[in-house]
């Protein structure tokens, strides 16, 4: 329960994150931010019981720049919404590995734009080739994370909560 998302508001009620529970209830605790959707459960610490928070909003005004993710597999994934941007197939995190479209071993950075989610077979595929060399090709040119994209994201894991949804569907 710790592990579940809490959705982040801006001062300005704008949604810029999605943190753990875990962290949400320290930033509440700190002063950092105010709860503003409870999810109805409680944490028990011996000396006292601590509402779960489902959205928190920052009591500052944090400035957020244009890409504030750090590349990582996870955020790749989620990017690419889990999807082979070769041949298509939805997949489990398990099944999907991280492709350079620029092999590495031809100066391929990286990089957002030059990675992308990839399933075994087409990874195998392709080896240390180009796309194209390999009669491959890619869906969609690989996005930057952006604000637009991490948006996007958090309106998807908001389905869930109904909570999320009057901050995230405007
Ligand atoms: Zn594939």
């Amino acid at each position: 329960m710790l592990q579940a998302p809490v959705l982040v508001l801006n001062a300005s009620y704008e949604p810029i994150n999605i943190t753990p529970v875990r962290r949400a209830v320290v930033l509440v605790f700190k002063g950092v931010a105010t709860t503003e959707e409870e999810n109805g459960n409680f944490i028990h610490s011996t000396r006292m019981a601590i509402r779960v928070p489902s959205v928190i909003r920052l009591c500052e005004f944090r400035h957020i720049p244009r890409q504030t993710r750090a590349l990582s597999r996870k955020n790749i994934l989620l990017r690419d919404r889990y999807t082979c941007q070769f041949c298509g197939r939805v997949l489990p995190a398990s099944e999907l590995t991280l492709d350079h479209i620029i092999p590495r071993s031809r100066g391929g950075r990286t990089d957002w734009d030059n990675l992308v989610a990839c399933c075994h077979a087409c990874n195998n595929r392709k080896g240390d080739r180009l796309p194209e060399e390999a009669g491959l090709k890619l869906l969609r040119p690989p996005r930057p994370y952006t604000l637009h994209t991490s948006r996007q994201l958090m309106r998807m894991m908001g389905k869930s909560d109904e909570r999320w949804r009057k901050y995230l569907f405007y």
